[in-house]
């Protein structure tokens, strides 16, 4: 199964993601994840990207569209994947159509996770990650803290606020969202495989409406 989220950044698209992986076992790939990697690394894609991403801007398409040309192309994806965060403009999703192609593959559901934008600052700008990639998880200062503040409830590591969670940076993340990324829920509405469900409700109640909308059994 081939699954695609969409979502303004806090929506909570990773999260579901993450527990939709652990549940059907397939793969996630999350676009900032793997950026946020290629920084770590100091690669020459992480040195660009980072440029980009500490303004709340879109990195350059072809970085995008290159990371993803090698990541579906793994052996180990045949069986299916989870796409996170890419693609994020109708360029990067017309290059995804053709990628598919080439690999023989379809999307069988997008799933756009609505939320009014309003919302989203303060969930963004609470927000603290985990930075240890194994464990990668995402608590909020109020309405997911830490049992000891600033640690991670599964691995112990340092919680941190990621540079571009930062009040500074939240809102040209969201103007860019409305921008580059909104045009695509048309896209694949156009498409017939949108399937939108409201995300402003419970973990627990968007991952059920997840899993009722692809129909996998609890
Ligand atoms: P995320 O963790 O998905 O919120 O992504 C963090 C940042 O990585 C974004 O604000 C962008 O700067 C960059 N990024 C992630 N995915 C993409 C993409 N598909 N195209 C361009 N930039 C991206």
């Amino acid at each position: 199964m081939q699954v695609l989220f969409l979502g303004a950044p806090g929506s909570g698209k990773g999260t579901q993601c993450k527990k939709l992986s652990a549940k059907l076992g397939l793969a996630h790939l999350s676009s900032g994840d793997l950026l946020r990697a290629a920084i770590r690394e100091n690669t020459a894609t992480g040195l660009k990207a980072k440029e980009f991403m500490d303004k709340g801007l879109l990195v350059p398409d072809p970085v995008l569209i290159d990371m993803f040309r090698e990541a579906l192309s793994m052996p180990a994806l045949k069986k299916g994947f989870i796409l996170d965060g890419f693609p994020r403009n109708l360029a990067q999703a017309e290059s995804l159509d053709k990628l598919l192609d080439e690999l023989d593959m379809k999307l069988n559901a997008v799933i756009d996770m609505e939320i009014d934008t309003s919302l989203l600052e303060e969930r963004l700008v609470g927000r603290r990650s985990c930075p240890n990639k194994v464990c990668n998880n995402v608590f909020h200062v109020k309405f997911a803290p830490p049992k000891e503040a600033d640690v991670c409830d599964y691995c112990q590591s340092q919680l941190v606020h990621r540079s571009d969670d930062k009040v500074e940076v939240v809102s040209s993340r969201l103007e860019t969202y409305k921008r580059e990324t909104e045009p695509l829920i048309g896209f694949y509405k156009g498409k017939g495989v949108l399937q939108s469900l409201n995300a402003d409700d419970t973990p627990e109640h968007i991952f059920e409406q997840i899993l009722k909308v692809l129909q996998v059994s609890v």
